[in-house]
């Protein structure tokens, strides 16, 4: 295929004439689309349900050592979820505290408690002129709205496949006390679905923060949502690294079982140090008696082990592999050549992410929805929702069904045809 760019006046003007048709084609089947958020399709949510038969009103709710789930009690989470999960987030089961239905809501906490209180006797962030985090983008806007909603100011920083740019992290940490923070996704990030390299960890462990109380805040979300069983991205573990590094302190890292069991009523969990655990679990004690220990041991007893657990992710693999392949073989047959964007080819996570020429992110998400195809608004990516260069498209292929990606992923590709060569000829 000949390269947009490439292309005389007229042979452009003629294309777009053709894809036009082909675009009102597709609004005539009145279509209703979502590939708007990372959600697991319902055949995803089924292969949890064995869960549901975990427990009944005849079943024991003791756990391993006597304590009656039913009732108040256990800060921190029950053992056994603890070893589960350790195992899952690559962590000592002491090194864990088990919460709530959501990691996002931990995260929320942490920033919160910094906000108010400040971390290990640390002046708290609010008396402060001035607190920034670092975001690497494209990124997850549900981490941006956190920091957007406490007043933080957000700098971007650059991704590549390896990591962030770990020149301006290390730069502008070890420059300005005033940054407290960076926002990351190590593993499958979201939305590209990169995994850090063992540099990237490695720097980031021996980071040499003016502030003190600065925090790398590792949100391993995907640590073991891998689309292959042969290509599996792996990740140095990061609080054993910064042990090693001699900076033990520097992570809170977070995961839950949202993409795992079911979203919304799984478990979430925050390893870190033996310092910032008792920091954390002060201020707990005045937040809650405990959390759902019921929900944990369902949990526990439904995989039993990690093992049980890898075994359960496959089966979502074989699920969603073929949504992400569907999406790709798309995005290569209708647009490779063209020059008219780029796109990621993640080994794991719920995200591909697209660049579209500069200018054109927000035309194409419009031009999809008027065909009935729901996308992430684009922006989202980006601190305060401003792509500088409208390009950051993020696309989410788990939700539908395969046959309605199909369709979605074509509509798109036309969309960003459209799109392109409108903008190209306007050039000319
Ligand atoms: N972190 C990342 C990177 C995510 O992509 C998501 C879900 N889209 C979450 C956190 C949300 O996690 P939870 O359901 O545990 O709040």
């Amino acid at each position: 295929m000949k390269a947009y760019s490439d292309m005389t006046k007229e042979e452009l003007a003629k294309e777009l004439e053709e894809l036009k048709k082909q675009y009102h084609k597709f609004q005539e089947m009145d279509l209703k689309l979502d590939m708007s958020r990372g959600k697991p399709c319902r055949e995803q949510l089924d292969i949890s349900m064995g869960m549901m038969d975990t427990l009944n009103s005849a079943a024991d709710l003791t756990c391993e050592d006597g304590t009656d789930c039913r009732n108040y009690g256990v800060l921190t989470g029950i053992h056994e979820a603890k070893v589960l999960i350790g195992d899952m987030m690559e962590n000592n089961p002491d090194n864990i505290i088990i919460y709530g239905n959501s990691s996002l809501n931990v995260m929320y906490d942490t920033v919160s408690r910094a906000m108010t209180h400040g971390i290990l006797g640390n002046t708290p962030w609010c008396k402060l002129d001035k607190v920034k985090f670092l975001c690497p983008v494209p990124g997850y806007d549900r981490h941006f709205a956190i920091t957007e909603y406490f007043g933080i100011e957000m700098i971007p920083v650059p991704m590549s496949p390896e990591g962030p740019d770990m020149d301006m992290v290390e730069e502008l940490v070890s420059s300005d006390e005033s940054i407290k923070g960076i926002w990351c996704v190590p593993k499958y990030s979201n939305p590209q679905g990169y995994s850090y390299s063992d540099e990237t960890v490695r720097r980031f462990a021996r980071l040499k923060p003016a502030a003190k109380d600065f925090r790398i805040f590792w949100d391993n979300a995907y640590g073991i949502h891998h689309l292959y069983d042969d290509e599996q991205d792996y990740l140095i573990e990061i609080l054993a690294e910064c042990k090693r590094a001699g900076n033990p302190d520097l992570v809170y890292k977070f995961a839950s079982t949202s993409k795992i069991t079911f979203p919304g009523s799984g478990i979430a969990a925050l390893a870190s140090s033996p310092n910032n655990l008792e920091d954390i679990m002060k201020q707990m004690g005045n937040q809650t008696i405990g959390h759902d220990k019921v929900n944990q041991l369902r949990h526990v007893r439904f995989f039993k082990d990690i093992h049980g657990m890898t075994e359960h992710m496959r089966k979502h693999a074989d699920i969603i592999r073929p949504k992400f392949e569907a999406v790709l073989s798309a995005l290569e047959n209708n647009l490779s050549g063209l020059g008219v964007g780029e796109w990621t080819k993640p080994k794991g996570g719920y995200f591909i992410s697209f660049d579209a020429l500069p200018g054109c992110a927000k035309d194409i998400v419009k031009m999809a929805k008027k065909a009935g195809v729901t996308m992430t608004g684009a922006g989202a990516t980006w601190p305060y929702g401003k792509d500088p260069e409208d390009k950051n498209i993020r696309i989410a292929p788990t939700y539908p069904t395969l046959d309605d990606l199909k369709t979605a992923a074509e509509l798109f590709t036309l969309c960003v045809k459209i799109v392109s060569a409108e903008k190209i000829l306007s050039e000319m």
